[in-house]
């Protein structure tokens, strides 16, 4: 029998999408500036180089947040919520038009399949524009008069400015999708930013810092600086003390960072941080739908979404049934390059961030775990051994006091542990020190809301997975985040209210 990781044969490999690499510069003001130095960046599916990219020094990102900050002072600052709402619009109708250039960027970068970079990056990129217009249009007045108190002998109002100069820090496993759910809102409350990209992922940043000016959004407003965290960019960015904020996404361990680097100047921060998150199974389930929906939670990506379950707890009585149905689906799992449309699983990031999913998986069988798929590095020729592929694997024979059980791994990895009732499945999902997501899988209604509302997270959902509406809040518990993004929550983050109190 072949190795189920082989790439899925195909009457012809399809061709590579090779393109010459490109040079990235840094987006100030609407130039294309030099950095310090440069770093390359490598297509994690054959280890090509895809592009060199300008790291920004103190300097460069002194120049972005001055940028940021003249553009608030010029005509954007004084820019109506219509004008705004506008332009965002503009933007996601150019999203679109170029489309096929942003897969591009994003599959170059990460390897992920095309047809998920068009279908979840891509499409969720123009969505997350076009909702910020909706939202910020339902809020309404310019200033954004949000509460009125007439009392007998005052009267009190807030009204609502832009935060400011916003640093927008993103991680590279959804990078455009991340980048733009952080960004639109922010521009729709009428701020400017700094974006620093992860530095795996440089490269659909720099085309829609294109799009954004092609739409009409004035220089300055929206900057770029490349570059890595400690030491570099990042760190330089949430140290500068022209930033009235920071919004991130990435590990809980970095907004920790971030949180101590701000802290002399006490900004505000919003953290949509890492994740452990658990899936439940109970017996009354329709079993078929929750194996699918098991098998895309824990390999969607690669398993490098915030959201994926790495942890699934199955009641006894299909215990066996739920385990071999989901390896028989993780061994199905196509490994091959993006372009080609029957591959469902691309590489992770980096060779680097294997070394560190490998390590669990060696962790994962010293603690004891019985493997039931995957387990290490498939051999797939075809130029792509260079790559850093993994296999998706599943685990049996570990509980809630193994780190396999408790660390995230970040990888298309799960542990499946039975249990025995309801009260037992909660408390085995809520032994955590994250809460980012949940999934309840149950024929009950009635259990599904039960089990949903007691789970200690920012997301619970019942017998499905990554249905989003994005006027709901976003974000995790504990070691998962602070704060919550999306639609009207958003707004909370990305604007100051102002309580003014007039003696009648
Ligand atoms: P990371 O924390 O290593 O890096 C994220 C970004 O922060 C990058 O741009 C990086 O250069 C920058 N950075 C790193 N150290 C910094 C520092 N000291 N100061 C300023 N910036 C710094 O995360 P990653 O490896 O890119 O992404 C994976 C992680 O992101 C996982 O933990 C995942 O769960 C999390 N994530 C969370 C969500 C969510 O919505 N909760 C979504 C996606 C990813």
């Amino acid at each position: 029998m072949p190795s189920p990781t082989t790439p899925a044969p195909t009457t012809a490999p399809p061709p590579a999408r090779r393109r010459a690499p490109r040079s990235l510069r840094n987006v100030i003001g609407g130039e294309l500036v030099d950095g310090v130095r440069t770093f390359d960046k490598v297509d994690p599916v054959d280890g090509a180089l895809v592009a060199v990219v300008h790291e920004a020094g103190p300097a460069q990102v002194d120049r972005a947040v001055a940028a940021a900050r003249g553009a608030l002072d010029g005509p954007w600052g004084r820019t109506t919520v219509a004008e705004r709402a506008r332009l965002l619009r503009r933007v996601a109708d150019l999203i679109d038009a170029r489309s096929e250039e942003l897969v591009a960027a994003e599959v170059g970068d990460t390897g992920k399949p095309e047809t998920l970079a068009r279908d979840l990056d891509v499409a969720r990129a123009a969505a997350n524009f076009r909702s910020a217009a909706d939202t910020v249009s339902a809020a309404g007045l310019d200033a954004y008069l949000t509460e009125l108190h007439d009392g007998r002998r005052a009267l009190n109002y807030a009204v609502r400015a832009p935060l400011g100069v916003v640093a927008v820090i993103v991680p590279w496993n959804l990078p455009l999708l991340l980048l733009t759910w952080k960004l639109a809102p922010a521009l729709a409350a009428g701020n400017a930013v700094v974006v620093k990209p992860s530095e795996e992922t440089p490269s659909s940043a720099m085309l829609l810092a294109e799009i954004l000016a092609d739409a009409g959004i004035p220089d300055g407003v929206v900057n770029v600086v490349h570059g890595f965290g400690p030491g570099s960019a990042g760190e330089h960015l949430t140290t500068h003390p022209g930033i009235d904020g920071v919004t991130f996404t990435g590990e809980s361990s970095t907004g920790s960072a971030i949180m101590r680097a701000v802290a002399p100047r006490v900004r505000p921060v919003s953290f949509e941080l890492g994740g452990k998150n658990a899936a439940v199974v109970f017996a009354d389930a329709d079993l078929d739908a929750a194996i699918a929906g098991l098998a895309r939670s824990t390999y969607l990506n690669t398993g490098q979404v915030c959201l994926c379950t790495e942890r699934i707890y199955v009641e006894r009585a299909v215990f066996d049934d739920v385990a071999a149905g989901l390896a028989e689906h993780a061994r199905r799992l196509r490994l091959g390059r993006p372009e080609d449309p029957a591959t469902t699983t691309g590489p992770l990031i980096s060779v680097a961030h294997r070394e560190k999913v490998l390590r669990h998986y060696d962790l994962a069988l010293h603690e004891g775990a019985e493997l039931l798929a995957g387990g290490g590095v498939p051999t797939l020729g075809d130029g792509l051994d260079a790559g850093s592929w993994i296999e998706p694997t599943l685990w049996a024979g570990l509980d809630n006091s193994h780190r396999t059980v408790r660390e995230e791994i970040f990888g298309p990895a799960a542990v499946v542990i039975p249990f025995d009732s309801e009260e037992e499945a909660v408390a085995l999902a809520n032994d955590t020190d994250y809460g980012l997501a949940a999934v309840t899988w149950t024929g009950d209604l009635a259990r599904g809301h039960r089990v949903a509302q007691r789970m200690r997270v920012g997301m619970s959902w019942v017998n499905t997975w990554y249905l989003r509406d994005l006027r709901s809040p976003f974000g995790g518990i504990g070691l998962s985040g602070i704060g919550r993004e999306g639609g009207p929550h958003s707004l909370g983050f990305y604007t100051e209210p102002t309580n003014v109190c007039v003696q009648l």
